[in-house]
């Protein structure tokens, strides 16, 4: 069999790994859109370097754009299989699937007028201006392809390939997956982590290891660092609100992922709220589709880990507390913002680009009584990356803005392990056993000290395109 690295190789978007049986029967693991560089987001993600129909099923770990976002397109272009992932990851793939479809129109328009103005001319011809890579229809149709099948349990593709769901930890749903082949009288295991979540995370279960691999593809993000406060989330946002907004009456802004990271932090908030200890300040969570994954997180409560089940014993809900305010409309956005009172505000996206968030910090950049915590990974050239960089000013919306505001950052809620909790992965995996070690999913510098850490030749950085035979 071989396995050919499509994506998130060298890098952290855009995982598409493909392992194709000498049989010609080909599985593509993963299909995310990769969006390491914006202005190459088109040539990165229209076409796949292989024919959509000559794919025979799509497996996917987790619902996350960079491993779902381009499914759509691959059905557009034409792949008729199943797409097997975990039963929350159909539901929350869906909603993520339709928050991107709208992220692209945004884009495209933009860059469509931008084309426009350059040219001093009327709109481009139809055939000129840049369309999203899919539609509403395609999102409908991967949906229609996806099959949810349970953890634990091994899946029998057909008579040469079995597939197994591992947790993964990382979000709702999130799944490893081991791929068993049988071929030339020999049986050959393949493993792929997907992305890992952090050992003792809120709300998610460890990572479990895959028993009997051969082979392991593992992701790397923090390959190359350890976390930074991790010790107690709840005296972390206890201490950041008290400093914050009971102390100056200033405003804690957080940065957060709709999917995982939101629900984490509101978490821990509810939690702090039942032990008496959360000061009387509002909170304001502002993402649309944070606040149609928390349902999800609640519907699918089984799969989540014993902290949040006892809680949710005791308490029967996960996510609500009387100072906790969910605003859907865009003017709520706004005035929330602009009003003078103390107030904790979480909105997405974590990595400060676009989306409402970056109102909420333009709002508040220039007051020095407020803080802006970034609670997790920032890639390079992104509004987060600069704010991290402390310095003295940032463009927002091409505007140079000062920075007054405090400036914070905490690995508490992040969804991935770092090079520790990885290393605790691979010898969970029996990692000395293993005929080859695939790194994937980290940046050139993250991959390279995580390979250094491993120390064996098993390890290997694989190249975009590169081909191996198992
Ligand atoms: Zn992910």
């Amino acid at each position: 069999m071989k396995l050919t690295f499509w994506g998130a190789a060298g890098q952290v978007t855009g995982s598409m790994h493909m392992l194709k049986l000498d049989s010609g029967y080909t599985v593509l693991i993963d299909c995310g859109l990769d969006y390491e560089n914006r202005d190459d987001f088109e040539a990165n993600n229209r076409y796949f370097p292989f024919m959509p129909e000559d794919i025979h099923l799509v497996i996917l770990t987790h619902a996350h754009i960079d491993h779902s976002g381009n499914l759509p397109n691959l059905i557009r272009q034409g792949f008729k299989g199943q797409i097997l992932c975990t039963d929350p990851t159909v539901e929350l793939a869906k909603n993520l699937l339709l928050d991107s479809l709208n992220v692209q129109r945004i884009e495209s328009n933009r860059k469509n007028s931008a084309r426009k103005s350059r040219k001093k001319s009327k709109r481009p011809a139809k055939s000129e201006q840049i369309a999203t890579l899919y539609t509403k229809h395609h999102i409908e149709l991967t949906h229609d392809a996806m099959v949810g099948i349970q953890f634990n349990r091994v899946f029998e593709v057909n008579d040469q390939l079995t597939i197994e769901f591992f947790p993964a930890g990382h979000i709702l749903g999130a799944a490893s997956v081991k791929l068993t082949v049988k071929e030339h009288g020999q049986t050959k295991s393949v493993g792929f982590t997907g992305d890992l979540g952090n050992y003792n995370s809120k709300l998610v279960v460890d990572p479990h290891a895959m028993p009997g691999l051969d082979y392991l593809i593992t992701e790397s993000t923090y390959g190359g660092r350890m976390h930074l406060h991790t010790s107690n989330a709840e005296n972390l946002m206890l201490k950041y609100i008290e400093d914050t907004c009971v102390k100056y009456k200033g405003k804690l802004v957080i940065p957060a992922f709709s999917v995982g990271r939101t629900q984490s932090i509101i978490f821990t908030l509810n939690q702090l709220h039942t032990k008496g200890l959360l000061p009387p300040v509002k909170v304001y969570t502002d993402s649309p589709l944070a606040i149609k994954t928390t349902r999800l997180y609640t519907e699918f409560i089984e799969q989540l880990n014993d902290e949040a089940k006892t809680f949710f014993k005791a308490n029967g809900k996960l996510f609500t507390f009387p100072n906790l305010y969910t605003i859907d409309e865009d003017f709520d956005s706004k005035m929330v913002s602009a009003m003078p009172e103390p107030a904790v505000i979480i909105s997405a996206a974590g990595m400060v680009e676009g989306g409402r968030i970056q109102e909420h910090i333009r709002h508040n950049i220039g007051d020095a009584y407020s803080t802006i915590l970034i609670a997790g990974y920032c890639a390079e050239g992104t509004l987060g990356a600069e704010l991290l960089k402390g310095r003295p000013s940032v463009s927002i919306n091409k505007k140079e803005r000062q920075v007054y505001a405090k400036i914070e950052r905490t690995d508490a809620f992040s969804a991935h392990p770092d090079q520790e909790g990885l290393m605790k992965y691979l010898e969970a995996s029996d990692y000395k056993k293993l005929k080859q070690i695939f790194l994937v999913h980290g940046d050139p510098d993250s991959l390279t000290k995580f390979k250094e850490r491993i120390g064996l030749d098993s390890a290997v950085i694989p190249e975009m395109e590169q081909e191996f035979t198992l």
